[in-house]
């Protein structure tokens, strides 16, 4: 069995007994693994902690088996404690992606550039004032699907490619019609009567538009409402489900729920 070392952050966790579970991680050189915890629990381990929410080196032996291999020891290089204002919008966010990167990161495929922008993305959900969390999200999440291969059409129809500027609704200020189907935005001559399209209100959708390139530090100062990243969540993970190759339920939908009941309690 080889030892190997990588830095990793916990992307969830599968109990199967009192003392032992399965650890999803995104790990820099190995992409997404999982990983035996045999004992890691106990008080008494004198292993370091595995910790959600933060940058982990984790040491473990690959058995090449089924599971990726067991975890030897554990070290915290940085913690993420999301404890500033707004912090169950920031732990909510936090939840989210690890929640979309367990499901969509191809198995056992190292990703360089998103393990170092998804760390990039923590440290924002950190540091950044609560109410820019919702673009940096969008912006996350965004970045996560072009860079997967998924890249929802925004600046142009997919039905004929014209441009959204010139398309007449978005224009006046209206709305720009999303098909999730189809992959991106419709312009009214492309649409098929009877077809579902979320309305995008045109300011809205400016803003995702403009998120779509947007570095972090840019979507920083970015303001979207919690109502309004609903409607645009809405949309990318509808777009989701028939672009991925996804069978199990997305449970970001439930956590759209939770954002809005959190935006109820706290502002
Ligand atoms: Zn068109």
């Amino acid at each position: 069995m080889a030892l190997e070392k990588t830095l990793a952050i916990v992307l969830k966790t599968f109990d199967w007994s009192e003392s032992s579970r399965t650890i999803a991680f995104f790990a820099k050189e190995f992409g997404r693994i999982y990983l035996v915890d045999k004992g890691g629990k106990s008080i008494k381990s004198k292993r370091g902690r595995v910790l959600k929410f933060a940058l982990l080196e984790v040491t473990f032996y690959d058995t090449k088996k089924e599971s990726s291999g067991y975890i030897s020891d554990v070290e915290l290089i940085k913690m993420y404690d999301l404890s500033g204002d707004g912090s169950l919008g920031r732990l909510a966010y936090a939840s989210a992606a690890c929640e979309l990167l367990e499901q969509l990161l191809p198995k056992e495929e190292p990703q360089r550039t998103l393990f170092t922008y998804f760390n990039l993305f923590m440290e924002k959900l950190n540091t950044a004032e609560r109410k820019s969390l919702p673009a940096l999200f969008l912006s996350f999440f965004l970045r996560l699907l072009s860079q997967l291969g998924y890249h929802p059409s925004l600046g142009y129809c997919v039905g004929c490619s014209e441009e959204y500027e010139k398309i007449e609704v978005i224009k006046r200020g209206g709305f720009a019609s999303f098909s999730a189907e189809r992959g991106g935005i419709v312009c009214p001559s492309c649409q098929t009567p009877g077809d579902y399209y979320i309305k995008l209100p045109a300011d809205v959708f400016a803003d995702l538009l403009k998120l779509q390139s947007a570095s972090l530090k840019e979507a920083e100062s970015v303001r979207i409402s919690f109502g309004e990243a609903s409607l645009l969540l809405e949309a990318l993970i509808k777009f989701l489900q028939y672009q991925a190759d996804i069978s199990s339920k997305i449970k970001s939908l439930e956590f759209l729920d939770k954002l809005k009941k959190t935006e109820l309690t706290s502002e």
